[in-house]
Protein backbone atom coordinates (compact mmCIF):
# COMPACT_ATOMS: atom_id res chain seq x y z
CA UNK A 1 0.00 0.00 0.00
CA UNK A 2 1.22 3.51 -0.53
CA UNK A 3 -0.07 6.44 0.38
CA UNK A 4 -0.66 9.14 -2.35
CA UNK A 5 -2.37 12.25 -3.33
CA UNK A 6 -5.24 12.00 -5.54
CA UNK A 7 -4.47 13.34 -9.35
CA UNK A 8 -8.51 14.69 -9.37
CA UNK A 9 -9.24 16.00 -6.07
CA UNK A 10 -6.06 16.09 -3.95
CA UNK A 11 -7.39 13.81 -1.36
CA UNK A 12 -4.73 11.43 0.87
CA UNK A 13 -5.47 8.03 -0.56
CA UNK A 14 -3.94 4.38 -0.08
CA UNK A 15 -3.27 3.28 -3.69
CA UNK A 16 -3.46 -0.33 -4.30
CA UNK A 17 -2.71 -1.19 -7.39
CA UNK A 18 -1.32 2.48 -9.04
CA UNK A 19 -4.52 3.56 -9.09
CA UNK A 20 -4.16 7.61 -9.69
CA UNK A 21 -7.66 8.51 -8.34
CA UNK A 22 -9.14 8.09 -5.18
CA UNK A 23 -12.42 6.06 -4.56
CA UNK A 24 -14.55 8.49 -4.76
CA UNK A 25 -13.00 10.86 -8.42
CA UNK A 26 -12.87 6.85 -10.11
CA UNK A 27 -16.34 6.41 -9.61
CA UNK A 28 -17.40 10.09 -10.49
CA UNK A 29 -14.84 9.92 -13.58
CA UNK A 30 -16.50 6.50 -14.50
CA UNK A 31 -19.90 7.83 -14.21
CA UNK A 32 -18.62 10.96 -16.37
CA UNK A 33 -17.27 8.92 -19.24
CA UNK A 34 -20.64 6.85 -18.98
CA UNK A 35 -22.57 10.02 -19.65
CA UNK A 36 -20.07 11.30 -22.52
CA UNK A 37 -20.40 7.87 -24.27
CA UNK A 38 -23.69 8.00 -24.32
CA UNK A 39 -23.91 11.53 -25.15
CA UNK A 40 -21.75 10.82 -28.21
CA UNK A 41 -23.76 7.54 -29.19
CA UNK A 42 -26.88 10.00 -29.56
CA UNK A 43 -24.69 12.84 -31.51
CA UNK A 44 -21.66 11.27 -33.11
CA UNK A 45 -20.63 14.39 -34.41
CA UNK A 46 -20.43 16.28 -31.43
CA UNK A 47 -17.66 18.53 -30.49
CA UNK A 48 -15.89 18.23 -26.91
CA UNK A 49 -17.39 22.06 -26.01
CA UNK A 50 -20.99 20.25 -27.18
CA UNK A 51 -20.11 17.24 -24.74
CA UNK A 52 -18.86 19.19 -21.54
CA UNK A 53 -21.73 21.81 -21.94
CA UNK A 54 -24.51 19.03 -22.16
CA UNK A 55 -23.24 16.42 -20.04
CA UNK A 56 -21.27 18.68 -17.49
CA UNK A 57 -18.32 17.05 -17.60
CA UNK A 58 -15.05 19.52 -17.69
CA UNK A 59 -13.44 19.60 -21.19
CA UNK A 60 -10.38 19.10 -19.53
CA UNK A 61 -11.59 15.53 -18.60
CA UNK A 62 -13.14 15.14 -22.06
CA UNK A 63 -10.09 15.73 -23.04
CA UNK A 64 -8.02 13.23 -21.11
CA UNK A 65 -10.31 10.73 -21.99
CA UNK A 66 -9.76 11.31 -25.99
CA UNK A 67 -5.91 11.39 -25.30
CA UNK A 68 -6.09 7.92 -23.54
CA UNK A 69 -8.34 6.57 -25.99
CA UNK A 70 -11.33 6.27 -24.36
CA UNK A 71 -13.17 8.31 -26.25
CA UNK A 72 -13.42 9.61 -30.23
CA UNK A 73 -14.85 12.67 -30.97
CA UNK A 74 -14.31 13.99 -34.42
CA UNK A 75 -13.80 17.65 -34.22
CA UNK A 76 -11.73 18.05 -31.19
CA UNK A 77 -11.83 22.41 -29.69
CA UNK A 78 -7.91 22.40 -30.35
CA UNK A 79 -9.05 22.37 -34.52
CA UNK A 80 -11.58 24.62 -34.86
CA UNK A 81 -14.43 23.65 -37.40
CA UNK A 82 -14.22 26.99 -40.09
CA UNK A 83 -17.63 27.97 -40.43
CA UNK A 84 -19.30 28.77 -43.89
CA UNK A 85 -20.59 31.90 -44.73
ZN1 LIG B 1 -10.05 12.11 -5.42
Amino acid sequence: MALINCERCGNLFNSLNGQLLCRECAISENNDLKKINEFLLCNPNATAEDASAVTGVSRQFIFKLIKNGSLSIKKQLSNPVKRRK
